[in-house]
């Protein structure tokens, strides 16, 4: 029955003059998630609507959920759209759409009528009354409810008719893109590929650094990476996955160091060749799944520690959540059945027993000391031999 959908937009909306950066953003999002979809496309821009038109067969479903991975959009409307051929042909197509979609049903409905086109012979209140009129007619089942109705018919006269009653969510946010590029610290975890898909959402391109440890960590747990990668880009677009090798310097910091120190240590090191990545890469600021007390290694004076390294940002997006909310995004975006998957984590293997939870953070620079002698050539190597996957 449907043929084209009306995108509703928020926040773009208040945009001022660089609402068009916003729009276009958005449209060129949507292109690149229905150039994968069945069927041909049409996507228009007018007076602060964006339509988006079938021609011909197309999957419906797999239009609407891929509309629903677009940030920005934060209602798809399934629209019928009508030329304005007088009054009477409208109402003959809006009768047509009730039966359709409401034939034999007990609800409540009203009719909101905008009348973009100021030429249209009857204003938006005479729409309404009239159409209601005849809908109770015809539509024993339903009522008029002003206030609180089942059903909210929309008509939006312009240039041609738009009729609908169905919004489905969005996920909201910002365009990809309006934001530039961060750079995400994914592990095979359930934290992080969250916190990606959230800045993401504020138009923030993301790019990854995953952190491997073979033979300690196998080729199944950077699989697994991979695989939340992808499911990641779904929302965000293609991420470019940088694998570093970390046994070495792991394996260096646990001959050298305090084993009580162990994590914290590493940490500094992941955050500083991920950031120097990141710099190397046109990265603004890094993000990781980091939430307040979560383990040992984040606690406040860990996160202190750790974010002693960082010159650029680092965005937590997680930091207040609880466990249990970070799970009910984890599912929503389908990456919670991966990162359940049982493989060993590079942390996991070389982790002590009794971790600090208050480090200070001029002891861990003085412990750092000791790996003076070769660290700074283990960094560069582990940057220089980095493998990178295209993930889409
Ligand atoms: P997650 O569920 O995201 O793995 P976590 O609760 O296991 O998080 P940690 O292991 O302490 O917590 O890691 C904290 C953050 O550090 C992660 O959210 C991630 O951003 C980053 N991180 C941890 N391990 C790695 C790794 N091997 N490679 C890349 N980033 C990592
Ligand atoms: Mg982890």
């Amino acid at each position: 029955m449907f043929q084209a959908f009306l995108i509703k937009y928020g926040e773009i909306g208040v945009k001022g003059k660089n609402r068009y950066v916003f729009e276009d953003a958005l449209v060129a999002r949507m292109k690149q998630v229905l150039y994968h979809v069945d069927g041909t496309f049409q996507i228009t821009k007018e007076q602060g609507r964006i339509y988006v038109e079938a021609e011909g067969a197309f999957d419906y479903e797999e239009t609407v959920a891929s509309l629903q991975r677009v940030f920005g959009i934060v209602g798809i409307c399934p629209v019928v759209l009508v030329e304005d051929r007088g009054f009477e042909e409208l109402s003959r197509d809006v009768m047509e759409y009730m039966h359709r979609m409401y034939e034999g049903v007990t609800k409540t409905f009203k009719v909101h009528t905008r009348r973009a086109n100021k030429h249209y012979p009857m204003d938006s209140m005479e729409v309404n009354a009239e159409l209601g009129g005849r809908i109770l007619e015809q539509f024993p089942g339903l009522k008029v409810d002003v206030h609180a109705p089942d059903i909210l018919l929309q008509i939006e006269l312009r240039s041609h008719i738009c009729i609908y009653s169905e919004v489905i969510p969005g996920p909201g946010g910002m365009p990809l893109g309006t934001n530039g590029r961060s750079m995400l610290l994914l592990s095979g975890g359930i934290d992080s590929p969250v916190a990606g898909y959230m800045v993401a959402k504020r138009g923030v391109y993301i790019d990854a650094t995953y952190f491997h440890a073979p033979p300690y960590t196998s080729e199944r747990a950077k699989e697994k990476v991979v695989d939340l990668a992808k499911k990641v880009a779904r929302y965000t677009g293609p991420i470019r996955l940088h694998v570093v090798n970390f046994t070495d310097i792991q394996m260096y910091i646990y001959d050298r160091c305090p084993h009580d120190e162990l994590t914290i240590i590493m940490r500094r090191y992941m955050m500083r060749i991920a950031q120097q990545i990141a710099e190397d890469t046109g990265c603004l600021a890094l993000i990781t799944g980091e939430s307040i007390g979560q383990v040992a290694s984040q606690t406040v004076p860990s996160l202190v520690a750790t974010n002693d390294v960082c010159t650029l940002p680092v965005f937590r997006p997680l930091i207040a959540f609880d466990k249990e909310d970070i799970v009910s995004v984890a599912k929503k975006i389908d990456t919670y059945e991966i990162s359940i998957l049982p493989f060993e984590d590079c942390c996991t293997t070389f982790v002590a027993k009794h971790p600090v939870t208050k480090p200070q953070v001029e002891r861990i620079r003085r412990s750092e000391q000791a790996l003076s002698e070769k660290i700074e050539d283990m960094v560069k190597e582990a940057l220089d031999t980095r493998e990178v996957i295209q993930v889409r």
